[in-house]
């Protein structure tokens, strides 16, 4: 248990959830990760994901523990499922929300307002976890931050996502390291910058919202729409020479047949690759 690093999607879609027949076996919600680990839960976005990640955690939750919640951005498909998340109604739940730290934009307010009228009916009274947040500065240079059990998360900005960037996370415990690099476009590889802040990763779980022939397809391009192809994922896995590549946050037309020919296509570049797929947990080992 004290040893245990696990990851289990509970959202892998982009841009807005897409339940039906198409995506059963993938999953339909958007992006939400949990990891646990040393018993310790953290999650990286609150995508619709999040709703089932709260109702697994809440029976689990032990008085007085902490629940870390790590946004890379507050794009609505990455924020709207946390007024649904159910330890924000429990008394005995502590959360803490570390958001980007944007010039100019109180963040804070941005997640408050997902529970004010007109939105929900909740109000900010309805909240019965201790809530806190934690703005996240970013700088050049990787910021790390420390949390309960060991655990480091670090993080950077990629500037490539429209129209105020991106956190990239690299989680590392017990000599395991994982990276969480959604909502990033590279259409020549991650820079040096970045590369670097990944290389050596267990385990990558890259944006791969297009296959290469919709993103360069000449009647309606993807380009410059802040994220990446299934060749960009494959190359910047190989790049990094990190062990494991998931493909994360797939374009909400895409079904799971598509998905699997996109993995097809990734296997053909960087062998070890996998579909992220809801509600799957992955242990990383030493
Ligand atoms: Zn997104
Ligand atoms: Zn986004």
């Amino acid at each position: 248990m004290k040893d245990e690093f696990s990851l289990t999607f509970f959202g892998v879609r982009g841009s807005y959830p897409v339940p039906g027949k198409n995506t059963q076996r993938y999953g339909g919600n958007t992006s939400s990760l949990l990891l646990e680990i040393g018993g310790q839960p953290v999650i990286f976005d609150a995508g619709t994901g999040i709703i089932q990640s709260g109702r697994y955690l809440n029976s689990r939750l032990r008085a007085g523990q902490k629940v870390h919640i790590f946004l890379t951005h507050l794009h609505s498909d990455h924020i709207m499922g946390l007024p649904f998340f159910a330890p924000m109604f429990n008394p005995g739940a502590e959360i803490v929300i570390h958001c980007p730290d944007i010039p100019g934009i109180n963040s804070r307010q941005v997640l408050e307002a997902l529970f004010l009228p007109p939105y929900s009916p909740i109000t900010l009274q309805g909240i019965k976890a201790r809530l806190s947040f934690r703005p996240l500065a970013a700088g050049p240079e990787a910021i790390a931050v420390r949390l309960e059990n060991d655990i480091e998360v670090s993080y950077v900005l990629h500037n490539s996502h429209p129209l105020l960037g991106v956190f990239i996370y690299r989680i590392t415990h017990g000599g395991r390291c994982l990276v969480y690099a959604t909502d990033v476009e590279s259409p020549d590889g991650f820079d040096e910058r970045i590369s670097a802040f990944i290389a050596g990763a267990d385990l990558l779980i890259h944006d791969s919202q297009y296959f290469d022939r919709e993103y360069f397809a000449s009647a309606n391009p993807r380009k410059g729409f802040g994220h990446s192809t299934v060749s960009m994922a494959a190359r910047n896995a190989e790049k990094c020479g990190v062990k494991r590549l998931f493909l994360f946050h797939f374009d909400p037309k895409y079904s799971d047949s598509m998905l699997e020919k996109m993995l097809a296509q990734a296997r053909g570049k960087f062998k070890n690759t996998n579909l992220a797929q809801e509600s799957k947990k992955i242990k990383l080992r030493r």
